[in-house]
C-alpha cells in the first residue's frame, strides 16, 4: 500500500485520538452503524482532501466500512495534519498522503497523488483539488461521478469554474447544508479561533479591542465568542452594508479597518478574501497588535507587506512570529497566517464536525446512487439530508421537537384561510 506520512511510530497515540473523537461523532458513527451493513458503496473508489485531523479519520472510515474500495486522502492545509492521526489512518488502510509543514510543493504533490489513484468521486476543502483536477487532469474528469466541496471560499471558486462553462461534473456544496454552515462555520469557528489564539499565546481576552474583518457565518461567530470572553470592545470590518448593519444591530462597533487598525489589539480576518490587512493598516497597528487569520488560505493578512514593514523576524513561541517594524513597533502574526484554529489548536470540535460530516457522507451516497444522472453543476445538499442530519443530531442529544397537526399543515400549505 502506497502513503507518505511524518511516522508510523505515532500510529498508537492517533488511534485513541480517533477514538476520542468518535466518542463525540453520534451522527457520523450511526450512519457508519447503519451502512456497514448494506455496504452501499461497495468498490468506490474515494479520494479526498481535506485537514487530517482525529474528525476527518471518522469520516474516512465511515466511507471505508461503508464498502468503498480505496480511500486515499492529501491534507488541505500544509500546517494543518496531526501526524499522529495520519498514522493512525494508513493502519486502518486509508492511504495518506500528509505530514504537518509539508512544503508548496510537497502539498501539491500529495493531492496529485490523490488524482492518480483514479477517483470516482472526489471530495474536497477549499477547491485546490477541484482546481488541479480541472487544470492538469483534464482527462480524468470525464471518469469522475461527482465531487463534494467543504468550505465556503472553495463553493466560490467551483461556482465560478460553472460560470465559465468548465466544470466537468457534479458537485455537491456540502458548505450549503444548513447543518454545516450554520453550526460548523459560526458555533466551530468561534471557539476554536480562540482555542488557536490562546494555545498560541495564552493572552487574556478580557479588556483587548478584538477586530474581527468579515461578519459572514464565520465572523459573527468570532465576534459572539469574542464578546462572550470579556474583549473590551470588539470592532467588525465589512464591505457588505447588509452585513455590516447587521453587525451593528448585533451590538458590535462597524468602522473601517484603517479606523479599526489603531485601536485593536487582536485581529481576526475571516473574510475569504485576500490583503484585508495589508500595509496602510499594519502602519496604524500598536505596538504589540496580535494577527489571527480564521478565513482562507494564507492571504487574507497580506504577509509580503509586514515582511516589507519590518527590520526582522524570530519565532517567539511555537505559532507566534514577531515582526520588528522599522520604526520599533513589533507586530505578532499567529499560525503563519493560515487558519489559526486547525494550525494552533485541532480545529473545530467533534460534536461540530459530526455534522458537517455526516452532510458529506451523506453526499457520497447521494452522488453515488445517481451517478450518471446529475448534470455538471454545483448542487446545494438536498433538504431532506439536511433534515435528516438535524433530527439524528437532536436525537442523539435527547432532545424532542413537535410535530405540526393535519390542520396546521393544511393552514400553512393554504391561502384561502385568512383572518
Ligand atoms: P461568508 O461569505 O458568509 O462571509 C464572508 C464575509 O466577508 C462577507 O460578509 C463579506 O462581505 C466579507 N468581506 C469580504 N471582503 C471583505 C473585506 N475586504 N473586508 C471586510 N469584509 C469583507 O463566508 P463564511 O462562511 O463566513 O467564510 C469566511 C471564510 O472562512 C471563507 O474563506 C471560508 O472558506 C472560511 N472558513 C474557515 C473555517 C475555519 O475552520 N477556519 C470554517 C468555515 C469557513
Ligand atoms: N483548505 C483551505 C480552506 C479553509 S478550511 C485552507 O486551509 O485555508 C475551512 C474548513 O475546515 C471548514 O469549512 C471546516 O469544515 C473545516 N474544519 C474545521 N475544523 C475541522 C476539523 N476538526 N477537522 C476537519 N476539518 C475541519
Amino acid at each position: 500500500m502506497e502513503y507518505r506520512v511524518k511516522s508510523m511510530e505515532l500510529a498508537e497515540q492517533g488511534k485513541l485520538k480517533i477514538e476520542w473523537a468518535e466518542n463525540h461523532m453520534p451522527v457520523l458513527m450511526l450512519l457508519r452503524k447503519k451502512y456497514s451493513e448494506s455496504k452501499p458503496l461497495r468498490g468506490l473508489r474515494i479520494g479526498a482532501v481535506l485537514h487530517v485531523t482525529k474528525e476527518t479519520a471518522v469520516l474516512m472510515k465511515a466511507l471505508k466500512d461503508a464498502g468503498a474500495e480505496d480511500v486515499v486522502l492529501a491534507a488541505s492545509n500544509p500546517l494543518s495534519t496531526q501526524d499522529d492521526v495520519a498514522a493512525a489512518l494508513v493502519e486502518y488502510g486509508i492511504r495518506v498522503y500528509a505530514w504537518r509543514g509539508m512544503s508548496s510543493e510537497e502539498y501539491y504533490w500529495c493531492i496529485n497523488q490523490v488524482v492518480r489513484s483514479n477517483p470516482d468521486i472526489v471530495l474536497d476543502d477549499g477547491g485546490d483539488l477541484h482546481a488541479t483536477i480541472h487544470r492538469e487532469h483534464l482527462d480524468l474528469a470525464d471518469k469522475i461521478i461527482g465531487g463534494t466541496e467543504e468550505t465556503t471560499t472553495g463553493v466560490i471558486r467551483l461556482k465560478a469554474l460553472e460560470r465559465d462553462g468548465l466544470l466537468k461534473y457534479p458537485v455537491i456544496a456540502v458548505n450549503n447544508a444548513y447543518t454545516k454552515h450554520l453550526f460548523d462555520n459560526r458555533y466551530g469557528t468561534g471557539q476554536s479561533t480562540f482555542d488557536g489564539i490562546l494555545r498560541a499565546t495564552n493572552i487574556l481576552i478580557a479588556g483587548k479591542v478584538v477586530v474581527v474583518a468579515g461578519y459572514g457565518w464565520v465572523g459573527r461567530g468570532i465576534a459572539m465568542r469574542a464578546r462572550g470572553l470579556g474583549a473590551r470592545r470588539v470592532i467588525v470590518t465589512e464591505v457588505d452594508p447588509v452585513r455590516a448593519l447587521e453587525a451593528v444591530f448585533d451590538g458590535f462597533e462597524v468602522m473601517p479597518m484603517i479606523e479599526a487598525a489603531k485601536v485593536g489589539d487582536i485581529f481576526i480576518t475571516a473574510t475569504g478574501d485576500k490583503a484585508v490587512i495589508r500595509k496602510e493598516h499594519m502602519e496604524k497597528m500598536k505596538d504589540g497588535a496580535i494577527l489571527a487569520n480564521a478565513g482562507h488560505f494564507n492571504v487574507e493578512i497580506w504577509i509580503p507587506d509586514l515582511e516589507s514593514l519590518s527590520a526582522g523576524k524570530r519565532l517567539i513561541r511555537p505559532n507566534v512570529t514577531e515582526y520588528k517594524l522599522r520604526d520599533g513597533r513589533r507586530i505578532y502574526l499567529l499560525a503563519e497566517g493560515r487558519l489559526v484554529n486547525l494550525v494552533a489548536a485541532e480545529g473545530h470540535p467533534s460534536e461540530v464536525m459530526d455534522m458537517s460530516f455526516a452532510n458529506q457522507f451523506l453526499a457520497v451516497k447521494y452522488l453515488y446512487d445517481n451517478r450518471g444522472k446529475l448534470p455538471p453543476k454545483v448542487f446545494n445538499p438536498p433538504l431532506e439530508l439536511d433534515e435528516r442530519v438535524a433530527r439524528l443530531k437532536l436525537e442523539s442529544m435527547n432532545i424532542e421537537i413537535d410535530k405540526l397537526t393535519k390542520e396546521q399543515e393544511e393552514y400553512l400549505k393554504s391561502w384561502t384561510l385568512g383572518t
